[in-house]
């Protein structure tokens, strides 16, 4: 073989999180490659939800905006058993200018980001495969091959693993990824539904025997998710039939409908795992090659592109030497917590689900009227849906970092009045009040590291991170706690 090629960052994987880790990396200036063994993207509509935190984050990337007329937005989810409505929750209560769900196949999301991976010069380089890695501490060699079989040996600085549920990286390096198989078997389908079934809310029926959930897709198509109560499907193998989908609609729901246009359909059963840190040495692990869990909430995909979001900006600043190296340790301390809130709702909301249990049921019925009749709960729900109420509150880099009123580190900037395209996506943002002079004196000396705004804010000092989450904040007098504060995580230049 000849002498390895050298490159800053080797991503692993064109998926969503694969994407969404190059498309960041390249817009801040870091030399990345990207590789997939699949010679062609994946036709599957696979993951439908792209939720408001996500939009937030990709358009002012240049994505989010033309996602939203190629989907179908829904502004609520609707519970039913024995054929009445129980509850619904107004998804429109997000507090986000994409105050719903966005419908959009996974196909057509990857899509998007490949295309503006190619405005950014980068090219997805298909039917490529990761044979081997090795990270010797300095340094992380891999072994990639070509699809006519030709081995190239590519050194990088950091290597991203978003290889996937099965990741090969994951097993070469013998990371654990503990958790659990879930008993249940479940099917899902692409297809058309001609009855009453509305389009602009999700609809989920439950019943004794398990549930039904539909999520429309516009223009008469739905993706609809069952159990398979008796595991017939499941043990027959394939992929289930129109006429299985409308033995198991009929079953559970009481409204008169025709399923036809099957284009896509699978059964699985879910997996509830994450491994122990995000981090490797010199790879960092991110989407479902860390973390797998039910699909039931439209959350997995959501989670890979937002992880990216999180490492993106501090690896960039740490590969050129504005940012200490164990900054990049916040990147597993930041999003493991997320991801295992994710992990333990979907686990409960699957269980609540698929209780076949008679008592459960009637308990859920009677429950849910009440529970959502709150306000409280359908504005938690609705935020936790869209992963606005997800941040990195108490978290080691949010440590001594200051609040300002009701604002604490960690927490998520809401984008109101497009305060977004405000923000250095390379850099942090301070947002300083009339009063707060002496604080923008101090960074002064942070050249490359803090970009300065003079709007935004009519008292004291929020500084916010590339990705939309306050970094620091406080009054005029809190100059020297921001300094000690960048000294910690920063190198002054
Ligand atoms: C049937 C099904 C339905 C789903 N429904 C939903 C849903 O409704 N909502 C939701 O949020 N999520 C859903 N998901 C999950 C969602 O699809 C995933 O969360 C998402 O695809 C994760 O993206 P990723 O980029 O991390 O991994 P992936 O999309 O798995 O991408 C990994 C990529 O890595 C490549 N790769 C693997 N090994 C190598 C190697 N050694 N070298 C080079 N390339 C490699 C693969 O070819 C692949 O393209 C569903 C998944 C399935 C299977």
């Amino acid at each position: 073989m000849t002498a390895p090629t050298r490159i800053p960052v080797l991503v692993v994987g064109a998926g969503p999180t694969g994407l969404a880790a190059a498309l960041e990396l390249s817009r801040l200036g870091v030399g990345v490659r990207i590789v997939d063994r699949a010679s062609h993207p994946s036709p599957e509509s696979r993951a439908l939800a792209v939720q408001a935190r996500t939009l937030e984050l990709l358009r002012v990337r240049g994505v989010g905006e033309e996602m939203l007329p190629l989907g179908n937005t829904v502004r609520a989810a609707a519970l039913h058993a024995d054929g009445h409505r129980l509850a619904r929750v107004e998804l429109s209560r997000m507090p986000s200018a994409f105050n719903g769900i966005l419908m959009l196949a996974q196909s057509e999301t990857e899509r998007l980001l490949t295309e503006q991976l190619g405005r950014q010069g980068v090219k997805v380089e298909r039917g490529v495969d990761v044979v081997s890695v090795r990270d010797d501490s300095r340094s992380v060699s891999a072994t990639v091959r070509s699809a006519a079989g030709e081995d190239e040996c590519i050194e990088a600085q950091y290597v991203v693993a978003a290889d996937g549920p099965h990741s090969s990286i994951r097993k070469a390096l013998g990371v654990p990824f503990p958790g659990r198989t879930l008993p249940h078997d479940y099917v899902l389908a692409d297809l058309h539904i001609d009855g009453s079934l509305p389009e602009d809310q999700v609809s989920i029926f439950l019943a004794r025997s398990g549930f039904v959930a539909v999520f429309p897709m516009g223009h008469g198509r739905f993706r609809m998710m069952a159990t398979d109560p008796t595991g017939v499907l499941a043990a027959h193998g394939t992929a289930p039939t129109v006429a299985e989908m409308q033995e198991l609609f009929d079953r559970t729901v009481e409204l008169p409908a025709r399923l036809h246009g099957l284009n896509w359909s699978s059964q699985f059963r879910i997996n509830s795992r994450a491994v122990p840190n995000l981090r490797s040495g010199r790879v960092l692990f991110g989407g479902d090659a860390a973390h797998v869990h039910s699909p039931a909430g439209g959350q997995g995909m959501n989670l890979g592109i937002q992880d990216m979001m999180n490492l993106g900006w501090k690896l960039a600043m740490v590969l050129d030497g504005r940012a200490r190296p164990d900054l990049l340790d916040t990147y597993s301390s930041e999003r493991l917590p997320v991801v295992r809130k994710v992990l333990r709702f979907t686990e409960i909301g699957t269980r609540v689900f698929n209780s076949t249990n008679p008592l459960v049921h009637a308990l859920r019925v009677r429950m849910a009227p009440r529970a959502l009749a709150r306000d409280a709960v359908q504005n938690a729900a609705a935020s936790m849906f869209g992963q606005l109420s997800a941040g990195y509150r108490g978290g080691e880099l949010a440590l001594g970092a200051g609040d300002l009123g009701a604002m604490r580190a960690g927490d998520r900037v809401p984008d109101t009045d497009g305060c977004y395209d405000a923000l250095d996506l390379g850099a942090l943002t301070l947002f300083a009040g009339p009063s707060a002079g002496a604080v923008v004196d101090v960074v002064r000396d942070w050249e490359g590291i803090v970009s300065v705004r003079d709007e935004g804010v009519s008292s004291g000092w929020l500084l916010v991170r590339p990705d939309g989450y306050l970094a620091a904040a406080g009054g005029p007098g809190d100059g020297a706690s921001l300094e000690r504060w960048l000294h910690r995580w920063f190198v002054r230049p």
